[in-house]
Order: C-alpha cells, then sequence, then structure tokens
C-alpha cells in the first residue's frame, strides 16, 4: 500500500511537468492519474502492452480473439492504471483500444483482463459498484441462444460533426444527451450500428454462500470472443464460472423483477474448481486421514459420525457414507461408460427420520443440496426450456437442480412427486450423469455428475402392514432400478423401541451424551471424502469379483424363477461394485478387497430383504393369506444359523446377541424375540436361565 502511494505521488509530478494542452482531456479524480492527458494514458497502456504482451497481443490478433491481460501484471506496472481499471473500467477499457489501435496488427484486438484479485458476493452488489469493474462467482442458472444484437449505435452531431458511440445498456441503445465536444443536445443522426454477436447468463451464488434462503442472482451478457464454441461450453447452465466485468444498470421504464436491475457488461470469464477438488488439505490434515485409514473401526466410526442425534438406521448410514466415498467411474474400450456415482432410496413412513436424515447429508457434501421433488423451480430437478422474452429475448435453457448439483449430492424429497419431463429425464440423470434436452430450437447437453439421495412415501403416505412393501412403492420399476440401494423406514409402534430412541433424543438435548457427538467432525469427513476421492481409484480383485458375481447370479436366478417383487438386473451387479470400490476407497486401498465386496453384499441383502426379497432372492407371499410367508421361513432359518454359529463357541446364548447379529443381517428385534418364542414353543430351543437360550 505504502508503495502504491510513493509511486504514485512520484507520478502526479511527472505529470505536472508535461501540462496538457488545452483540447485534450484530462483524467481528474484518479490517485497519480490527475492531469495527465488521454495521449499519454495511451502511451503508457501501449508501453505495458509492448513490454509483457507484445507477442500475445500478434498471436490474438492473427486468431482473432482477445488479448487476455492478468491484472497483477497490469497493477504492478503501474498501480495507477490498476486502480483505473477497477475505478473507471469505462474509460480505461477505451483508453486501452485506443493504445492497442496505434500498435500495428492485422486485426483490432480487445482486451480482457483476468485474475482480478477482489471477490464480490451477488447478494453485496449495491448502487456504489455501479460503473465499477467487478469479480464474481456463482453456477449458470440459465443461458440463452447466442443471437446477433446490436452493441452500440455511433451518432454524428449536427453542429460540430463530433461522432458519439452509444453503447447499449441492457435490451436497448439510447440516442445521445450531449455532444461532448460542443454541448449540443439535439438534432443527432445515427450513422451506423454495431451488431456482435450475444449469450445472456443468469449467475446464481455458489450453494455454499446460500442458507435457505433464495440465491441472488446477475444477468450477465457475453459478446464478441465471449460466445465462441469454448466459451459457450463454459456457460451453459449448470457451469461454474468466475466472472468479471462492468457493473451496469438497467434503465427503468419496462418492468423487471426488482432483483435483477443491474446486469454485467462481463468483460473475462473463467470456469472454477467445483465440489471436493476445491476444498484445502494441509499437510496436517493428510496425515490425520492417513493415520484414520488405517483403523479397523473406521467404518463404524464414520457411521456413529452421521446424523448422530438420529437413533438407529445403521445400515442406511453405512450406505450414505459409501456413497459420499462413490465408486470409480470408468470408460470401456468401447466407450461404454459406468458412473462412479451411488444412489439410494429411502422410502419411509412420515416421522421416520427420513427428512431429517436428507436434509442432514447435504451439509456434508461441498455443492449439494436439498429440495423437494414437486421442484421449488421452473426448471425442477433435470432443465428445461423457457420463454424470456422480457429480458433475455427468446428461448432460454434453464438448469434445473441436479445439474446445478453437478459433482455433488441433491437430496430429493417426496421423490415420486416429480414433474412427468423430470421422469423421463431422470432416467439418463441417475445413469448417465447428464440431462440432454431438444426443445425449440435449444439442443444441449448438461451435466448432471449428482449422487442422488432420494426420499419417498408409500403409496397411501403410510406402509400398509398387509401388503407386499414392494406394492407400496410408487416409483417406477425403471426408475428404481437406477437406485444402488433402496431402503424402508417403518415408523412402527414398538414399545422398547420408542423407549430407546426417545431416551436417545432426551441424552442428546443434555449436550454430553456419548453416542450424540460425531466421532469424525463433519468438516473432517469433508476432507477425507475429497482426500479420497482424488487419490483413491481402487480396482477389483480376482477374488472379490469372484464373490460378487456369485451372490449376483444366486440372487437373479431365484429372482427370475420366483417373479421377484423387484426386477434384479446387470445394475445390481454394477451396484455392488461401487459399493465394494466406496468401501475400499474409506481405507485408502488400492484394491477392493474380500471384506469390501462382504460390506457391500450385506448392505445388497438387507435393502433386498427390507424390500420383500429374502437372502436366497425368495418371495415374500402376501402375509394376508395367513400362513407363514417364504420370508418368514428365510427369518427362521436365519436366526437359525446364527444360533448355531454362536453354538459353536457356547452353549447358553444371550438373546441380546442373537438379537444384534440378526439386527445386522435385517431382521428387526421385535420379529426375532417371536421367532426365538416359537422356536421355543416348537422345542427347539429352551431357556435354561432367563434371557439365555440353548439348542434342545
Ligand atoms: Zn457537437
Amino acid at each position: 500500500m505504502a508503495e502504491k502511494t510513493g509511486k504514485g505521488g512520484a507520478r502526479g509530478k511527472e505529470a505536472e511537468k508535461t501540462k496538457p494542452k488545452m483540447a485534450e482531456k484530462v483524467v481528474e479524480g484518479l490517485e497519480g492519474l490527475e492531469g495527465i492527458s488521454e495521449a499519454e494514458l495511451i502511451a503508457r497502456i501501449k508501453e505495458f502492452l509492448r513490454k509483457k504482451y507484445y507477442k500475445k497481443l500478434l498471436n490474438a490478433s492473427s486468431k482473432e480473439t482477445a488479448v487476455v491481460v492478468k491484472y497483477g501484471d497490469l497493477d504492478k506496472f503501474s498501480p495507477e492504471l490498476g486502480d483505473m481499471l477497477r475505478i473507471e473500467p469505462d474509460r480505461f477499457l477505451s483508453v486501452a483500444s485506443k493504445a492497442i489501435e496505434t500498435i500495428d496488427l492485422p486485426n483490432p484486438v480487445k482486451m480482457r483482463v483476468s485474475h482480478f484479485p477482489d471477490m464480490t458476493h451477488i447478494r453485496d452488489l449495491r448502487a456504489k459498484h455501479l460503473g465499477k469493474f467487478i469479480c464474481i462467482e456463482g453456477i449458470v442458472r440459465r443461458a440463452s441462444e447466442i443471437r446477433p444484437e446490436i452493441m452500440e449505435t455511433v451518432w454524428e452531431c449536427p453542429e460540430c460533426g463530433e461522432r458519439i458511440t452509444q453503447l447499449r445498456k441492457g435490451s436497448f441503445v439510447s440516442r445521445p444527451f450531449e455532444c461532448g465536444n460542443c454541448g449540443n443536445r439535439r438534432g443527432f443522426k445515427q450513422t451506423a450500428k454495431n451488431m456482435i454477436d450475444a449469450r445472456w447468463i443468469t449467475l446464481e451464488e455458489p450453494f455454499e454462500l446460500v442458507e435457505g434462503e433464495r440465491p441472488s442472482q446477475l444477468n450477465l451478457v457475453l459478446a464478441e470472443d465471449l460466445t465462441s464454441p469454448d466459451h459457450r461450453r463454459m456457460t451453459e447452465p449448470g457451469s461454474r464460472l468466475k466472472a468479471s466485468g462492468i457493473l451496469r444498470e438497467i434503465p427503468k421504464g419496462k418492468t423487471y423483477d426488482v432483483k435483477l436491475d443491474f446486469f454485467m457488461d462481463t468483460n473475462h470469464i473463467e470456469p472454477t474448481e467445483v465440489g471436493w477438488e476445491r476444498l484445502v488439505l494441509t499437510k496436517k490434515d493428510e496425515e490425520e486421514i492417513l493415520k484414520m485409514s488405517k483403523d479397523p473401526n473406521i467404518y463404524r466410526k464414520l457411521t456413529a459420525s452421521l446424523a448422530p442425534s438420529l437413533y438407529g438406521m445403521n445400515e442406511i448410514k453405512e450406505s450414505i457414507i459409501l456413497q459420499l466415498f462413490s465408486g470409480v467411474p470408468r470408460t470401456m474400450r468401447d466407450k461404454t461408460t459406468f458412473r462412479g456415482e451411488i444412489h439410494l432410496l429411502l422410502i419411509g413412513d412420515p416421522a421416520s427420520g427420513k427428512t431429517q436424515l436428507m436434509k442432514l447429508v447435504p451439509q456434508i457434501v461441498p455443492r449439494s443440496k436439498y429440495v423437494s421433488g414437486k421442484g421449488t423451480t421452473t426448471a425442477g430437478l433435470t432443465a428445461s426450456v423457457i420463454k424470456d422474452e422480457q429480458f433475455m429475448g427468446g428461448w432460454v435453457l434453464e438448469a434445473g437442480a441436479m445439474v446445478l448439483a453437478n459433482k455433488g449430492l441433491l437430496s430429493v424429497d417426496e421423490f415420486e412427486k416429480m414433474d412427468p419431463n423430470d421422469q423421463v429425464a431422470m432416467h439418463e440423470a441417475l445413469e448417465s450423469g447428464t440431462v440432454s434436452i431438444a426443445k425449440a430450437s435449444i439442443v444441449a447437453t448438461l451435466p448432471a455428475k449428482t449422487s442422488v439421495l432420494a426420499g419417498g412415501n408409500p403409496k397411501f403416505s403410510r406402509f400398509d402392514d398387509y401388503q407386499s412393501i414392494s406394492k407400496q412403492i410408487t416409483i417406477a420399476d425403471t426408475l428404481l432400478s437406477r437406485f444402488d440401494l433402496k431402503f424402508i423406514l417403518r415408523d412402527v409402534p414398538n414399545a422398547e423401541q420408542d423407549r430407546k430412541v426417545v431416551d436417545h433424543i432426551l441424552k442428546t438435548r443434555e449436550g454430553n451424551y456419548e453416542p450424540a457427538i460425531p466421532k469424525i467432525e463433519p468438516d473432517f469427513i469433508k476432507k477425507y471424502v475429497s482426500y479420497a476421492k482424488l487419490n483413491c481409484k481402487p480396482i477389483l480383485t480376482k477374488e472379490s469379483g469372484r464373490v460378487l458375481r456369485n451372490f449376483y447370479l444366486r440372487t437373479r436366478k431365484k429372482a427370475e424363477a420366483e417373479g421377484a417383487p423387484i426386477p434384479i438386473t446387470l445394475r445390481q451387479f454394477e451396484a455392488l461394485m461401487r459399493l465394494s470400490e466406496a468401501s475400499a476407497k474409506i481405507q485408502l486401498s488400492p484394491e477392493v478387497r474380500m471384506e469390501d465386496a462382504k460390506r457391500a453384499i450385506r448392505l445388497m441383502q438387507y435393502s433386498l430383504r427390507q424390500l420383500g426379497m429374502t437372502e436366497s432372492g425368495e418371495i415374500d407371499i402376501d402375509k394376508s393369506e395367513g400362513l407363514i410367508s417364504s420370508s418368514e421361513r428365510g427369518k427362521i432359518r436365519i436366526v437359525m444359523e446364527i444360533i448355531a454359529e454362536l453354538s459353536k463357541t457356547k452353549k447358553q446364548i444371550a438373546r441380546g446377541e442373537i438379537e444384534e447379529e440378526a439386527r445386522k443381517q435385517g431382521i428387526e428385534k421385535d420379529n426375532v424375540d417371536e421367532i426365538l418364542d416359537k422356536l421355543k414353543t416348537d422345542g427347539t430351543l429352551f431357556e435354561p436361565s432367563p434371557g439365555y437360550l440353548e439348542r434342545v
């Protein structure tokens, strides 16, 4: 800072020596540049360009693009010029283009300025920023087509012949108010208009800045070389950008949304990193992550750290942890791609904790969001083409939540209530990570590599005990199959379970209840995931591949033969691979180990069983038939197997131990108690002492 003023003073004196002539315009109100003639300014900028950017200028001119000057270079060369760009960008850029004109170049070149150091949040834009050079960051929400527009008109003063250029402001160009040369205010004649290609985009504040409220937006106009195919890709809806330019006011007189009364006359754009890649990890973080990854209890610790105030739901939480780490995306030689994103579906009774969980998860994922399937915006979940004559003119492509959360996670509650248009597009979004749209004159494919945590309600808003669960899911099979795992959350009255939940809630409120304190802080989980995503791409070993394959083939065979409640397809096999890859990533393992494959299988079994499929793929018989259903039979068999396993090491087995093991395999405690009582009555087991069981 001290250096800046020092230099400024020196230049001020220098300027005094060369007093400008009467007719020349002088710079006023800019420290260090007061009294400097325009000719001298041109000379200075020319000197700067010749010294630092001559090659780039020549190159830009031959390619008919713009020359991109780093702000730091300009500011270092002359802090006064740096200030001038900041405070009087219009004047600076006009002088700069005059300076470029004096350099002998094959084609005219426009100057663009990158790496502007100060960022302004869109929500903080005020009148004081008008006419100033600013830099903002956001996600492209809407983008118009590229169309020719009048950018400026040239007028002639009838009194003195001065040519006056009127820049377009907003969507129209006005006639000059006054001749800058003679002061005349009447009779101007338009002599020319310059047409250029332009695109309008709406930039929205990034998710991480927005908590609950509606994100602020700003419209930007991109013209000339900023509409090139490269720039076009960079500015498609869903892209994340840093944009700098001049903040202008949209002339009043027409009615506009009050939120949109500014726009940016864009000078430069650059894509910015998104999501996980953006987190900065210190050396200490990395050490901590490496240490943690070696902890054999890491899976349990991570699971216990997710929404610890919500009781139970361990398998769901474990699956969500795997979802955060995700599988490894792969492209085969024939260009077939396999996604890495893991999608989960929770279907639950009201008050089953589903929504709470869904609202919590986005908080530990960068660039993620909680939305309702009903959609709060016109673009819905995927994308839409809307007509916007008022501001942007013509058809506008608007990104929906899946696109805006690209590379992040989207929690979609009330998934079954989504718009029919979204239903169709959602198939592609979930499987391929893209959203394609072709409507009116707009044809585009937008990125949507978004992990989805969807929540749905049963058919009659609450599960009916007397109908098979799969019949109470209203989401189409084709869409259902895109989810790697599906879970059922029931809110069934159960005295003991209820007591545990209530106690847990009460203790959670006390503040120092151990199970309610996350073992690993959410911020650290974020860093952990980011590190694993960037540094670990585990590959499947033959051994674990075979385990997954056998499980899949066995499940599919049974499902095929007996008409499963939900179809078992190759998608489930891919899901198993993704889940085991995610499991390996947690320990930063370069290989998918046997234990990873087993974890994936265990969770898949739990999920299938909840949907009415028993371990081997048998189908649930309608309970209303009053017989022991096949799933009941399956459960009895599982409990028997558990008892057999535990009997290997001891004679008497605690009920709690059996319950615990059974719970891991998806059988609720109540159910286990029922089964144990049944086995006691039919003489398979006896109770030698209270709470202990033994085989006869
Ligand atoms: Zn005049």
